[in-house]
């Protein structure tokens, strides 16, 4: 047993056993996390007092205001799978507005470990060690009043066995925040593993990072849809070897009817590595009623995708369901990035952070999956083409283009595959 030392942020940890997990490239995950908690519970906040408010109004003065009414609104957050206690010792001297942490493990020397660096770092007002399974645990805060404000899962490899109950256990408008770090399996180096953990088939192709995002997206709102509850992504970042995405959880079985509307199966060509999607249908809004919720027919499934690839005639391979939705709220992207300035944050990955994020705002987030440009050059076995003039010959001709932060050689746009081919082949 050896005796270590670490100092992140304003955390010091003691690592007193080598059995209980570290790690310091994860860094940037907590550093992130910290950033957007703090730009949410200020938004929780403020979201919940409105609603306590409006519910004290529409009380007829006879009624008496009871306590619920009065009570301050709390915003609390869960780390189901704590190991150090870290994260949580982080969020509790670097969030603000937050009322109290549970930090939780299955390990017992984790919990015994979790318990000094509270006491060492001041905490314990505001942590609470917690010794359970993180199923077990977060079933127990299923009912509403019980909930959670946010649920933060950093598991070893995937998440998925943990959803069900993560669910179930965040308030309404409350966030989910998830870590994935099997990507070999989100990368399609085993797509039918990756269908028994994400109910998604993974594809080897060179936007498999975004396409991870989006499995794991998929599915996290598909576990939400069986308790008539659904996700609004906020940030989804895929980084180093990992990805983590950030969603906010509310109910609504109306809601839930659009979430095929989201999502779409992928065909891949073996060939030139296009991607054609091929969307789950969904219900088509009613011009003639007044209420948007109303919806009409039910659409069937986008029209069957051609057997060969209408560019260069070869097979395809089938992949997804992914989700197609936007992955980022950019108004809540610039808030981080407001959030990151503001000096309140001394962070040892700020400028990688702000690097990335102001990537991610310039993404367009409404345009699922990208090209890579050494792919297609490749392809036709050309030189690999500068960037700088793939992007001009897109805006010449009328399209939108822009990186995604998930690689430096990609293109997302909206130009039609046949003029991505046109410009490869005469530049
Ligand atoms: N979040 C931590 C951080 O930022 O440093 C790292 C967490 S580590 C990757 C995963 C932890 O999950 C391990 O400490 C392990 O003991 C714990 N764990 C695994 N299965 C669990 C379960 N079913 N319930 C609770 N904890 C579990």
């Amino acid at each position: 047993t050896k005796n270590k030392t670490i100092k992140e942020g304003p955390a010091v940890i003691n690592l007193v056993s080598e059995k209980v997990f570290y790690n310091p490239v994860q860094e940037f995950n907590r550093d992130l996390s910290i950033l957007v908690l703090n730009v949410f519970s200020e938004d929780y906040r403020a979201e919940k007092t409105l609603q306590a408010q409006k519910k004290a109004q529409n009380k007829s003065v006879a009624d008496t205001i009871d306590d619920t009414d009065k009570q301050e609104v709390e915003v609390t957050i869960l780390e189901a799978l704590s190991a150090t206690g870290l994260r949580s010792i982080r969020y509790a001297k670097e969030v603000a507005n937050i009322t109290k942490i549970v930090a939780n493990d299955i390990s017992q020397q984790a919990v015994q470990t979790m318990k000094v660096n509270f006491e060492q770092n001041e905490v314990s007002h505001m942590v609470e060690a917690s010794h359970d399974d993180a199923c077990m645990l977060m079933y127990k805060h299923k009912q509403p009043s019980q909930r959670f404000s946010a649920i933060d899962l950093d598991p070893y490899g995937c998440p998925s066995i943990f959803l069900d109950a993560a669910v179930q256990s965040v308030q309404d408008g409350g966030l989910l925040l998830v870590t994935a770090t099997d990507m070999a399996v989100l990368a399609g180096n085993s797509p039918e593993t990756c269908y028994s953990k994400y109910g998604a088939v993974s594809l080897k192709t060179k936007c498999c990072h975004e396409m991870a995002l989006r499995i794991l997206l998929q599915c996290i709102e598909k576990h939400a849809n069986r308790y008539s509850r659904y996700i609004v992504p906020l940030l989804s970042i895929s980084a180093d070897f990992y990805i983590r995405v950030f969603v906010k959880i509310y109910t609504g079985a109306i809601h839930c009817k659009k979430t095929t509307s989201k999502l779409a199966m992928v065909y891949q060509c073996v060939g030139c590595d296009n991607m054609t999607l091929q969307p789950l249908g969904g219900f088509k809004p009613n011009p003639t009623e007044k209420n948007p919720n109303q919806m009409k027919a039910f659409l069937p499934m986008g029209p069957p995708v051609t057997e060969h690839c209408v560019h260069c005639n070869q097979r395809h391979h089938l992949g997804g369901p992914i989700w197609t939705a936007p992955i980022h709220d950019p108004v809540f992207v610039s808030r981080v990035l407001g959030e990151l300035c503001s000096e309140r944050h001394s962070l040892g990955t700020r400028d990688r952070i702000e690097g990335v994020l102001s990537m991610v705002r310039e993404e367009l987030h409404d345009v699922p999956l990208y090209y890579s440009m050494d792919r297609l050059s490749g392809r036709v076995h050309l030189e690999t083409m500068p960037m700088l003039l793939m992007r001009s010959a897109i805006l010449n001709a009328g399209h939108k283009v822009s990186y995604s932060h998930a690689s430096k050689t990609s293109i997302k746009t909206t130009a039609p595959t046949r003029l991505i081919w046109d410009i490869v082949r005469t530049w």
